[in-house]
């Protein structure tokens, strides 16, 4: 049944098993394109048919969750929780609050997680799940009735031993808080069900700045690898979340230049860099008060291009921290021709397959999201230790432990590469991040 393990063979048969999921065909195509030679010079692998086996979801929870809006009106939405893969550890993975929210996302994000769980070197199974609600626009109470209701029901198949959600796009620290309320009163218990929670009951610090300091850490230990560094660096990010903010933040401490952030409304081009001041009234202004990025512009008076993305902003690295497929071919050719040198996905699969290409071809540096972004889910790991011993470490003590991880990553990928002295991070990554799953997958039997 396994014996024609080419690559093409391999995506018909995907394709023809999930139709039309064009996301998923996607990440798995990026993952399969590495492993398979490796799979074919260790046929221990081809025979156990664990490519087949970890490109299969273990199982695709789909229900439905209604809440009631500030003018009493009865509302639906579809709630989704892809459970992966448990081989290394308990299911783990974000839940992103959307409307583009669909199952072919899920799968993207959910078979990523995989990989990227892997690396992290923690013990964590992959996981995603969501909803196709957008939280933009609602009330506080709107979306406390809208947790509540998602947990209601998520509560089933959740659990500190089986499957941790943390946050993604549309879930931060409010609703993390609303649906950590909801299963404490449902389930009797107090437990780290959730990761991302406030300090206040059970939340780690550094978590929420995790993602994107990590994904300024590989970039450092990239450049460091070719002995240089972010320093004195001009820098485009995309996205104004968490991850982007906390990137920019470690890329100023480590003497870098951010002169971009955008939103779903376009992106402001600040020339003169964006210094630690104007970043603070930045997180203000996105995570507390969950305004536009114009009002940036507006108050430091600097360029505001709407509906635009920032790849064409003259860079040394860019840094995509927003959603999948935000760096297309073209935009790839513009970061080369720009004389970009390095390309960190902070967001998980925002560089399309095309546009990766360009970037290796042109020999820039690229890091995958799985690699990159890991820093979020490995501090989320790190909560989940600090729960079950029931105490918190000291920030520097997380920090410490975070640059570890990251630097641990780079080295894994730099392990598996095989393309001589140009380092492929996407090779490095998928298949350092498939060894450990499959040799545990393996170990177990069928
Ligand atoms: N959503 C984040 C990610 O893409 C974090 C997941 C987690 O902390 O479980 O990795």
């Amino acid at each position: 049944m396994y014996s024609d393990l080419s690559l093409a063979h391999f995506m018909d048969g995907l394709k023809k098993r999930n139709p039309g999921e064009l996301e998923f065909h996607q990440a798995v195509y990026e993952v399969a394109e590495s492993v398979m030679p490796f799979i074919l010079d260790n046929p221990v692998y081809q025979h156990a048919a664990i490519l087949q086996r970890m490109t299969e979801p273990d199982r695709s929870i789909i229900f439905k969750v209604i809440w009631e809006d500030d003018a009493g009106n009865l509302r639906l939405n579809r709630g989704y929780r892809v459970q992966f893969n448990n081989s290394i550890g308990p299911y783990k993975g974000g839940l992103r609050f959307h409307p583009s929210v669909n199952l072919s996302i899920l799968k993207f994000l959910g078979f990523e997680q995989t990989f990227k769980n892997s690396l992290t070197t923690l013990p964590m199974g992959a996981a995603k799940g969501g909803a196709d609600f957008n939280p933009k626009g609602k009330s506080d109470r709107e979306v406390m009735r809208f947790c509540q209701s998602f947990m209601t029901e998520l509560s089933h198949h959740i659990g500190p031993d089986t499957d941790i959600p943390a946050g993604d796009i549309g879930v931060g620290a409010r609703e993390i808080s609303f649906m950590f309320g909801q299963y404490k009163r449902l389930r009797h218990e107090f437990t780290g069900v959730l990761t991302g929670k406030a300090l206040e009951f059970g939340g780690s610090l550094i978590r929420t700045e995790a993602t994107g300091y990590g994904a300024a850490f590989f970039m450092e230990e990239m450049l460091a690898h070719r002995g240089d560094s972010i320093r004195g660096k001009t820098c485009v990010l995309s996205g104004s979340g968490n991850v982007a903010l906390y990137c920019a933040e470690k890329i100023i401490q480590l003497g870098g230049k951010v002169v971009t952030f955008s939103d779903s409304t376009g992106f402001i081009y600040d020339e003169q860099g964006i210094n630690a001041e104007k970043l603070d009234y930045l997180i203000k202004l996105k995570t507390f008060q969950r305004g536009r990025i114009s009002e940036y512009a507006d108050k430091y008076q600097c360029d505001f291009f709407v509906d635009e993305k920032p790849w064409g902003v003259r860079c040394d690295l860019a840094f995509p921290c927003a959603t999948q497929n935000e760096i297309d071919k073209q935009d790839a050719h513009t970061l080369v021709s720009n004389g970009c040198m390095a390309v960190v996905e902070g967001a998980n699969m925002p560089t399309t397959i095309e546009a990766i290409k360009v970037l290796q071809h042109a020999k820039l540096l690229f890091a995958p999201g799985k690699a990159a972004n890991a820093g979020g889910v490995a501090l989320s790991g790190l909560e989940m230790t600090q729960n079950s011993v029931r105490m918190s470490w000291s920030a520097e003590d997380l920090e410490a432990r975070l640059a570890n991880i990251m630097k641990d990553i780079h080295q894994q990928c730099v392990k598996y590469n095989e393309d001589g002295d140009y380092i492929n991070y996407v090779n490095g990554a998928n298949i350092a991040g498939f060894i450990k799953v499959a040799n545990a997958m393996l170990a177990y039997g069928v």
